[in-house]
């Protein structure tokens, strides 16, 4: 079997996979990406953080995005349905990204990033999954099982774009999970659940209970995505069904359940376990991963899908220059993988403390002394992966010292300061 030839050889495309070969086809290069399933199928993964805007802008994809009526979202909101609080935080305005974002069907979205990808030159190869790819001196050679014959294609370099599949990692590496993170989520789409109007229609709600916490992202045309994520003990300790305990969980959680009370579930009840992990090795030579097929932590703010396509730049970027020198060993990626690393870095610290109860608390009652409310927005919109300005640092580092000072002002008045995530 003769193989065809391409530059780079990227497997998935889900928007990491996508994003990827469309800014290397966008530099020149000759991509060939396999997507395994037939699309548009449903993902998890439906809110946009406002950065991903920029993303589509530098694809030359927004105007396709902006035109398809998805809906717009403007803000988060957050519920403590224990103490019956409620903060919403809307994105700001004058920033390099605009101040609003989309809830999307990830069915729909993934699907217009690939036919993108296709338009500015990628040959996608669907549904084909990659079975192996074998890498060498002089390259990588990829083998693909379609409904017809396997597909060979010899290729410069690997981009590792298969998500949670971790495809190099679970071959060749390591997957290491992240303690206290182990949840599971149970999710589905409602019709005619209550909607907000006006700007507020379409923030994502997140409702923080007992169990753990429940996402509520209105999509357009009268759907909404309802998601709980639930501590592994809890699921644990269930004998009954996952549709039972999904409703359990509604039931427990009495804003989800009001809002939800004349609404009729219209997809099966979906479940992601223990999805928080770490990949290795994220570049080798001739390969870099992207998006989850590094890693994931954990959905509480929306971040996965800007991670994705973020990477997916700045890894097309590595990879452009690593082909203008004809250099392709693993020590020209390295400063990838830092920048990467960097760039989530700051996202992930907001994940660990927001289980926290000082740090939950600051986090509802905002206030923007010396700069703590912009740095957190702007943190909440992906900007911590563009750029942080000395500013956004200190103003960070005084927010999380504040959270310190909390918890020794709670454990002196004998409130509970355990986080959240040992429950
Ligand atoms: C419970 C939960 C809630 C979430 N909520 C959000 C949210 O609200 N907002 C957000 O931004 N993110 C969210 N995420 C995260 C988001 O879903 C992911 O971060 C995002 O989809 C990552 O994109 P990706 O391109 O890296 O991987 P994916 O989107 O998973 O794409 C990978 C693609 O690779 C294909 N593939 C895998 N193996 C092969 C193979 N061997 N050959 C060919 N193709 C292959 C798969 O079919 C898939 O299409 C959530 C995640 C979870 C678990």
């Amino acid at each position: 079997m003769t193989a065809s030839s391409y530059d780079v050889a990227v497997v998935g495309g889900g928007p990491g996979g996508s994003s990827t070969a469309t800014f290397l086809a966008n530099g020149g290069l000759r991509v060939a990406l396999f997507e395994r399933e037939v699309f548009p199928r449903f993902h998890v993964g439906e809110s946009l953080m406002p950065a991903v805007m920029l993303l589509l802008e530098q694809l030359g994809a927004r105007e396709a995005v902006e035109r398809a009526g998805f809906q717009v979202k403007y803000g988060a909101m957050f519920v403590d349905e224990e103490t019956e609080l409620s903060q919403t935080f809307y994105f700001l305005p004058g920033q390099p990204w605009p101040d609003y974002s989309y809830q999307v069907p990830r069915a729909d979205f993934d699907t217009m990033l690939l036919d993108h990808a296709r338009a500015r030159g990628v040959t996608v190869y669907q549904p084909a999954t990659v079975e192996t790819a074998g890498i060498d001196a002089a390259g990588v050679t990829v083998t693909a099982a379609t409904a017809e014959a396997p597909v060979v294609v010899r290729a410069r370099m690997l981009v590792d774009a298969s998500g949670r599949d971790g495809f190099l990692a679970s071959r060749t590496g390591r997957r290491a999970r992240i303690p206290n993170l182990g949840k599971v989520a149970l999710f589905s789409h409602f019709r005619g659940a209550d909607r907000l109007t006006g700007k507020e229609e379409g923030n994502i709600r997140i409702y923080v209970f007992d169990a753990g916490w429940f996402w509520w992202i209105p999509l357009a045309g009268d759907l909404t995505s309802i998601g709980a994520v639930v501590h592994a003990k809890t699921v644990r300790a269930w004998t009954g069904s996952p549709e039972e305990l999904y409703a359990d969980m509604i039931r427990r959680c009495k804003s989800v359940a009001a809002g939800l009370a004349h609404a009729q579930r219209v997809t099966p009840v979906h479940r992601a376990a223990n999805f928080s992990y770490a990949n290795s090795p994220v570049i080798g030579d001739r390969f870099v991963a992207v998006g989850d097929a590094i890693m994931f932590v954990d959905p509480i703010f929306s971040g996965g899908v800007y991670i994705a396509m973020r990477s997916g730049q700045l890894a097309a970027e590595a990879i452009l220059q690593a082909f203008r020198d004809g250099r392709f060993q693993a020590s020209r990626f390295a400063a990838y993988e830092r920048r990467v690393r960097r760039g989530v870095a700051p996202l992930f610290r907001f994940i660990h403390k927001y289980y926290e109860p000082a740090f939950f608390d600051l986090f509802m009652h905002p206030r923007n002394y010396l700069g703590v409310y912009t740095a957190v927005l702007n943190v909440l919109s992906g900007g911590s992966f563009i750029k942080m300005t000395w500013r956004t640092r200190l103003s960070l580092a005084i927010f999380f010292g504040l959270a310190r000072v909390h918890t020794w002002l709670r454990r002196r008045a004998g409130l509970p300061i355990e986080s959240r995530l040992e429950w």
